[in-house]
């Protein structure tokens, strides 16, 4: 065969030096290592980042893998906290409260899906409520961590988790490692882009020194300006402000009061909600609403009313509008990160489709004419992915009880057929069908559903194979394995002191 070394894709240019661009970096830097191809990252400290983004999804930790980042190291870095899940306050009725862990609910005890014997067995009285089944729950309330086991007794003890860090000091984390490996960082405002005119390929970028920079596989990491995808190449964009009307934030940390526990918290207010994230040093807050039913003013009060510690910055207000391009890799530009698309942070899910988008990238790596399958199977992988985020935060809003104009209006709203296919399929029978690809298989659904007192109009036949006595006593059994299983856990921040003492790095590394 011939060579065909010609065909290799040699100058890759990242636009943009936040969360987006620099795992890119990181990850190209890996990938390409051996291969005659640069990888170059323009960023401008003047623009800045969009500085907010600090909850992750266990995804996280399989990147963290792949780049072969050691995790007491990152931890110590990022001033990170353990995730094991959500917390949904009052997003049912007022005062409720459930958790989306990172893991399951009980284990096989028969036949049918463990949540059809909860459901017969709450239907008599005699159930504990649906998350005392679960150990990623038990263990975020009582404020335990242990690392899983790498080889479980019982699937009852399998669970995952994520982090919580700083994620400036995350991209700090990922420019070390990205530059190491070859990267080369440029400071400088990319001020005009030049596109071939037969086959509206981008050729280059000037900046503002008046230096033009050339390339041939372009990656967007611009943020919401979509500087190459849309600014230059006019891609358009999927507006889904009519499914999540949420369109602005308020973000300030504060000082920590309380014991932080391994959880992020959402909190249901009037016109949207709020976050709470906490690191080892502070934590994160935010309030997410839509415009259209709170003043900025309101937003702004209502987050500093909740805060639990005193604020360490003043608030910062952030514009957005929910929805994705129309095309996540266009010609020879691929949008990776805000500059892609963007769905309201409430299951911290942005950082988790950068992760794909990367991923997709490097599975699909293209040559240096990209060809139009790729791009199409690309942008085929990432829509699914973008449709079902969209989906599962959706259903947070219509599953809503609450009785304020804002949460009345997301009951009644018109939903994708794809989210009205599950829902019915819950309602009627209790199913949860899995997807093939994309996030948030049954298990995050079941949570919500029941979290939200969305119960099944009937269970499975099979739970009445078995005798009442015997399914209560599985059921306790299973409780008890998991209080005993969360007794034995350290807690939270003893565990994080232990695991960072694992990071032998410099000292000055150490946030
Ligand atoms: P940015 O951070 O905006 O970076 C853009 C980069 O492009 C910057 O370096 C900028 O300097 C550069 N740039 C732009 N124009 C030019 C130019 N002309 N020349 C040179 N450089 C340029 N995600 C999560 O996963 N978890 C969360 O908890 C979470 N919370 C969020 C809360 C809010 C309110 C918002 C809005 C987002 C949240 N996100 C969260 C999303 C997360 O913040 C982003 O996905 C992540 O930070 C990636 O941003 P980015 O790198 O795409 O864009």
């Amino acid at each position: 065969m011939n060579d065909r070394s010609d065909q290799a894709v040699r100058e890759i240019i990242i636009v943009g030096g936040g969360t987006a661009g620099w795992m890119t970096a990181a990850a190209l830097s890996r990938k390409l290592a051996g291969t005659d191809t640069n990888v170059r990252l323009i960023e401008s400290a003047e623009i800045g980042t969009v500085g907010v983004g600090e909850a992750t999804l266990p995804q996280i930790r399989e990147f963290n893998r792949m780049l072969g980042i050691d995790e007491a190291e990152l931890m110590a870095r990022t001033s990170a906290t353990i995730k094991l899940g959500i917390e949904f306050r009052d997003w049912g009725r007022a005062g409720d409260h459930y958790i989306h862990p990172f893991g399951i609910h009980g284990e096989p005890i028969g036949p049918a899906d463990f949540h059809h014997y909860w459901v017969r067995e709450q239907a008599d009285g005699s159930a504990d409520e649906f998350g005392q089944y679960c150990l990623p729950i038990v263990a975020a309330r009582e404020n335990r961590f242990d690392l899983p086991p790498e080889n479980p007794s019982s699937p009852l003890h399998a669970y995952s988790y994520a982090f919580q860090f700083d994620a400036s000091l995350y991209a700090a984390f990922l420019i070390d490692y990205a530059t190491e490996r070859g990267v080369e960082r440029i400071e400088g405002k990319v001020m005009a882009v030049e596109s071939d005119g037969e086959d509206g390929l981008i050729r280059s970028l000037t900046l503002e020194s008046g230096e033009q920079i050339s390339g041939e596989l372009f990656i967007d990491c611009s943020g919401f300006r979509g500087l190459l995808i849309e600014q230059e190449l006019e891609t358009g964009f999927d507006d889904w402000s009519d499914y999540l009307p949420c369109n602005r934030a308020f973000a300030v940390p504060c000082a920590i009061t309380d014991p932080v526990g391994p959880f992020t918290r959402s909190t249901a207010r009037s016109a949207g909600w709020q976050w709470r994230i906490p690191l080892q040093h502070r934590i994160g807050n935010g309030h997410v609403y839509c415009d259209r039913y709170i003043s900025d003013q309101d937003a702004v009060d209502m987050l500093m009313d909740n805060l639990e510690g005193e604020a360490i910055a003043d608030p910062k207000q952030l514009f957005f509008k929910t929805g994705k391009r129309k095309k996540l890799w266009n010609r020879n530009c691929v949008a990776i990160g805000l500059a892609g698309g963007f769905l309201e942070p409430l299951e911290s899910t942005s950082i988790d489709l950068i992760q794909s988008g990367i991923l997709n990238l490097i599975a699909l790596f293209p040559e240096k004419r990209c060809a139009s399958s790729d791009i199409d199977e690309y942008n085929r992988l990432m829509d699914l992915e973008y449709d079902r985020v969209r989906d599962f935060l959706m259903l947070h809003y219509v599953l809503n009880q609450r009785d304020e104009p804002f949460w009345r209006d997301m009951r009644e709203m018109a939903w994708p057929d794809s989210l009205s296919e599950k829902i019915e399929a819950f309602k009627r029978r209790g199913i949860v069908p899995r997807y093939d690809h994309g996030l948030f298989q049954p298990a995050s659904w079941l949570s919500v559903f029941i979290g939200q007192n969305l119960l099944p109009e009937t269970y499975d036949p099979r739970v009445d194979a078995m005798a009442d006595d015997h399914r209560s006593r599985e059921l306790e059994r299973i409780r008890s394995s998991i209080d005993r299983g969360v007794g034995r856990m350290s807690e939270h921040l003893a565990f994080i002191e232990k695991y960072r003492a694992n990071f032998t790095g410099r000292p000055e590394d150490a946030a």
